[in-house]
């Protein structure tokens, strides 16, 4: 099947309150005008140098969304453009992100990437420093420009089923605690979980938001540089 069928295919089988994310790393542009052929509008990246050549190339009504280790000195390079940032994973980050998106006058959506699996190679915040976050920040005050959009995840990458389903549902729980307290506003709607081997489950755990890469797009060669 090429991308276009895998495309529908997939969204076929994706409730209609689902997003689907594209991630088109390590993927050329033909390879991404291809899904943008079969009315794809969505799709992640997690390099921002690959994200920043690939960008100027391809069609204006693209939603990008960064999904990759983000540090505070690349933001610069993708802030004139970026939709959503998924994988916010330090105050930091945020601070520098504020301060680009109020020099360039634009709103990002940010979600907050939270640490559910057992990988200590996977970044994010523990729910703890989730909720601190959440509610310590007089977010209108401190972050006029950034959009509390919800959460992400990644699950272990493992076998075990009944495990990755456990994170997931971690990662609901403090969702729906943190909307429930208040102490988010209307935007915080997105729960971004679910990949390639993991998304039907991520669905039934009550994800909003599935980032799908190997199965619309075929395997990645690392080696090519974008
Ligand atoms: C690469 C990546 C994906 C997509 O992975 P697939 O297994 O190819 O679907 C999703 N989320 C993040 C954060 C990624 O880095």
């Amino acid at each position: 099947m090429d991308v276009s069928d895998q495309i529908k295919h997939i969204r076929a089988t994706l409730p209609q309150s689902v997003a689907l994310v594209a991630v088109s790393k390590f993927h050329p542009v033909e390879t991404i005008m291809e899904a943008y052929g079969a009315g794809q509008r969505i799709f992640g990246e997690n390099r921002i140098q690959e994200l920043a050549a690939k960008q100027p190339m391809l069609p204006g009504d693209i939603e990008w969304h960064f999904i990759g280790t983000l540090q505070t000195n690349k933001v610069k390079y993708i802030v004139p453009f970026i939709h959503t940032i998924q994988s916010i994973d330090s105050r930091n980050l945020l601070e520098k992100v504020e301060k680009e998106a109020a020099r360039c006058n634009r709103h990002i959506r940010v979600l907050l990437e939270v640490h559910i699996a057992q990988e200590t190679t996977k970044h994010g915040f523990s729910a703890d420093e989730c909720r601190t976050i959440v509610r310590e920040t007089q977010w209108a005050t401190a972050y006029p420009h950034l959009i509390l959009a919800g959460l992400m995840g990644m699950a272990t990458f493992t076998d075990d089923k009944q495990q990755v389903r456990r994170e997931f549902q971690s990662l609901r729980t403090l969702f729906d605690e943190l909307k429930t307290t208040g102490a988010v506003g209307d935007s915080f709607a997105e729960l971004s979980m679910g990949m390639t081997d993991d998304y039907h489950l991520a669905i039934e755990e009550g994800s909003t938001m599935v980032r799908i890469g190997t199965a619309i797009f075929g395997k990645r060669n690392y080696k090519t540089i974008h």
